[in-house]
């Protein structure tokens, strides 16, 4: 029904494929048991999806972020939830990027195989939020080692993954020139970490996505995990943010499908009054309205990835994306639940577990705010504002 004109025809017929051996049902059951959709990530990961974006040289398929968005988005229009693993898509891209030949060699074959798992970054802390660069942790150069001590909140898939990408600062605030330099990032063996320096607690929350504070007393790291340049952390990471506000936007396209098709379905079956719900023009509008936005935000996902490709600057347009698209599956979400009545609500429905997810994309990786700071200072010059 939608977007079939764009040239990536053969990746949605092969994602939805693999997504219709996870029916509702397997995504239910698992948010009912607050489970990990271990199954499902194994299947991606052997059919070679996630690794997209990974040069052939190492192993990938070397597709580029455009067709990696539409497999994301796929999977959360099938009914899924990338959540459980866009991190593998786009962590790597750090290393890859930044990361030594020695470094680039060990790690990206066996994350392209599907054999190791980059799924978790470790950037924010409690008490500093979306300040990033007062971060507290800090990782001191010994004897070869970083010493690490610190605290992080909300990091994604660690008890899933075997490396996390850390952001600690390794020069303190009060001797660099720019508060932005004087952070590093570093490779985290996982399964060396944990016990010997990390300890990892989950915090439950609103949807079933694994997500932990992270508490760093004395865990060392070899110095040869240091990623680029010792200080250039915080560069790193912002360059590696367009693509996964990227990929997030077409994921946020995926679930805003998703509610539209449902709420279609629904409005067209559902009779009250003699007459399908949809023949009423206070149902079919706000559908018809949450449609097109989430056809525009499309346009400005498909542009931020067109850039990126290109190899052009594009944060403007992966925020912008990012900003749509959530904005948008929200949308949806709520017109989708309006247009199903008390049925909305019900788990066998899955609306409420999708309503939930999506909602998630207008706090994190960034919040709504923060794009409205982006723009206005990057590409209206309007003045910076903290
Ligand atoms: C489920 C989940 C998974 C996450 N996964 C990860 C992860 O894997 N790795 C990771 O590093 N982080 C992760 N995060 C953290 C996420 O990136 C942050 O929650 C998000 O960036 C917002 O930071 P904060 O929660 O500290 O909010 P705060 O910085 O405390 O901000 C609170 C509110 O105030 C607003 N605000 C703050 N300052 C300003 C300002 N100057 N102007 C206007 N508004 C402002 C914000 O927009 C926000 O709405 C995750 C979060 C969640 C909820």
């Amino acid at each position: 029904m939608f977007n079939e004109t764009d040239d990536h025809q053969e990746i949605r017929d092969a994602v939805r494929g693999l997504c219709k051996q996870f029916p509702d049902e397997y995504f239910r059951k698992i948010d009912e048991q607050k489970a990990y959709p271990e199954k499902f990530v194994d299947a991606l990961m052997q059919a070679g999806w996630l690794a997209a974006m990974i040069p052939e040289e190492y192993g990938g398929t070397g597709l580029g972020l455009t067709a990696a968005s539409v497999i994301m988005e796929e999977i959360n229009r099938s009914g899924g939830n990338a959540g459980a693993v866009h991190g593998q898509m786009y962590n790597m891209g750090t290393l890859l990027r930044n990361g030594s030949k020695a470094q680039k060699d060990k790690y990206l074959p066996d994350i392209a195989a599907g054999r190791l798992r980059i799924q978790s970054m470790a950037v924010t802390e409690p008490t500093t939020g979306t300040d990033t660069t007062k971060i507290k942790t800090t990782a001191v150069k010994k004897d070869g080692r970083y010493v690490v001590n610190g605290q992080k909140v909300w990091i994604s898939r660690v008890q899933h993954s075997d490396l996390m990408i850390l952001l600690a600062r390794t020069t303190p605030l009060a001797e660099v020139k720019k508060k932005s330099e004087g952070m590093s990032i570093f490779i985290v063996d996982l399964h060396h970490a944990v016990g010997n320096g990390l300890t990892v607690r989950p915090i439950p929350n609103l949807v079933n996505h694994e997500t932990n504070e992270l508490f760093f007393e004395n865990l060392e790291i070899p110095e040869e995990n240091l990623i680029g340049e010792e200080g250039r952390g915080f560069k790193y990471i912002l360059d590696g943010l367009n693509a996964e506000r990227t990929l997030i936007a077409a994921e946020c396209i995926g679930d805003g499908y998703w509610f539209i098709e449902r709420a279609r379905n629904y409005a067209n079956e559902r009779v009250v009054f003699d007459r399908p719900i949809g023949k009423n023009q206070g149902v079919q509008f706000p559908i018809a309205d949450a449609f097109i936005e989430i056809e525009a935000a499309n346009l400005m996902r498909f542009e931020a990835a067109r850039r990126f490709d290109a190899h052009k600057d594009c944060g403007a347009q992966a925020n912008m994306a990012k900003y749509l698209a959530a904005k948008a599956s929200w949308e949806a979400a709520n017109v989708c639940m309006q247009t199903h009545g008390g049925f909305g609500f019900a788990n066998e429905y899955d609306i409420e577990r999708k309503f939930r997810e999506t909602r998630l994309y207008q706090v994190a990786p960034i919040s709504t705010n923060l794009i409205y700071a982006y723009v206005a200072e990057h590409v209206l010059g309007l003045p910076r504002s903290f």
